[in-house]
């Protein structure tokens, strides 16, 4: 198709103001397809509640759509936030993942000491191993007191309550109020390897 400027023009205002599908169509581009999936694509429509991304300190501003049975059926970008006006980032995005996934594993690979195969395991299981592992260790390797430089040349003997044996590495998907409950929980327990992918 040979297309002036002025048509170009034309065409593109035409895009941009309105009836994208034909005015695209005039471009040469083929939007049947487009057009065919966006009519099995489902709305989904609800109660609309504003809320904030929970992932970081950015704050962005969300509207969760809630069915009438009370199930989120989507989250997006909140337009009338002043900080992100709609727009989400990537993780963001993403959020209604956090809530329903169905390709979540909900069991977890285990490799005993010395095997050489993966078994699989219930999240209950997990979370009871890691308890007993992080007691055994911390109780083997707690520090009530440790000599520390004393800016002369010496050491002091000092009161400081920690272990060095163990080590915390949060992931992407740890939200705002999981971080500081488990940096709570991390502190407490002497750990001062802590840190998050999300530097928070
Ligand atoms: S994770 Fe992304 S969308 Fe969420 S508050 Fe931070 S910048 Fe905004």
């Amino acid at each position: 198709m040979k297309l002036s400027r002025r048509k170009f023009l034309k065409v593109t205002s035409g895009v941009v103001g309105g009836g994208v599908a034909a005015e695209l169509g005039l471009l040469g581009v083929n939007t049947a397809a487009a057009a065919a999936k966006a009519g099995k694509v489902p709305i989904k429509t609800g109660r609309q509640v504003p809320s904030i991304c929970p992932y970081c300190a950015v704050g962005c501003g969300q509207i969760v759509t809630v069915s009438d049975a009370g199930e989120i059926v989507d989250i997006q970008g909140n337009p009338d936030s002043p900080i992100s006006q709609g727009t989400l980032c990537p993780k963001g995005a993403a959020t209604f993942q956090l809530v329903k996934n169905e390709q979540r594993w909900t069991t977890v690979k285990y490799r005993a000491p010395g095997s050489d195969r993966w078994e699989e395991k219930p999240l209950d299981w997990a979370m009871h191993r890691i308890a007993e592992l992080t007691k055994k260790t911390r109780d083997a390797h707690f520090n009530e007191f440790q000599e520390l430089p004393d800016g002369k040349d010496g050491t002091v003997k000092k009161r400081v309550m920690n272990t060095y044996a163990l080590a915390s590495l949060g992931g992407a998907t740890m939200d705002n109020e999981w971080n500081y409950l488990h940096q709570k929980l991390m502190h407490g327990l002497g750990v001062v390897y802590l840190e998050n992918q999300a530097r928070i």
